[in-house]
C-alpha cells in the first residue's frame, strides 16, 4: 500500500487544513465531515499507515499524541471527551495515516457501532 494519503499530503502542504496545533511531531486540524461540535484530529508527521504498523520506536510518539489530545481539549474547554482510534477498514479507518480523533462538546453512546 502507497504511504501517500491525503493527510500526508496536508503534512507536506499540498492541501489545506484548517490547523489547530502544530509542533515537530504531530499536527492537528479540523475534521471536514465533524461527527461532533468539536471533532479534531491529530496525526504524526511520520508516515505511519494505522497502529497495526507501530513499532516500539514509535511507543514515545504514541505518548506525545495522546499528549497533545489533552491539550487541545484544554484549549476547547471539554471537561468530557471522547479519543478514537480506528485501526483497519473494518474498524472504520478510511485514511491510512495513524490518526487520533478528539471529540466533544455532546453526550456520547457505549458502546459505539
Ligand atoms: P477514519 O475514518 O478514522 O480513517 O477517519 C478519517 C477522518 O478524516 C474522517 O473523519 C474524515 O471526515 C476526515 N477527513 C478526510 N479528509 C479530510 C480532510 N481533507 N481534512 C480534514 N479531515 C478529513
Amino acid at each position: 500500500m502507497s504511504d501517500e494519503t491525503i493527510f500526508s499530503k496536508i503534512i507536506d502542504g499540498e492541501i489545506p487544513c484548517e490547523e489547530v496545533f502544530s509542533d515537530e511531531y504531530c499536527l492537528a486540524f479540523k475534521d471536514i465531515q465533524p461527527q461532533a461540535p468539536v471533532h479534531i484530529l491529530i496525526i504524526p508527521r511520520k508516515k505511519i499507515q494505522s497502529l497495526n504498523e507501530i513499532k516500539e520506536e514509535d511507543k514515545f510518539l504514541l505518548g506525545h499524541l495522546v499528549y497533545v489530545a489533552s491539550i487541545i481539549a484544554k484549549e476547547e474547554n471539554l471537561e468530557d471527551w471522547r479519543t478514537v482510534i480506528n485501526t483497519g477498514s473494518k474498524a472504520g479507518q478510511t485514511v491510512f495515516h495513524l490518526h487520533i480523533h478528539v471529540l466533544g462538546g455532546r453526550s456520547m453512546k457505549w458502546p459505539p457501532g
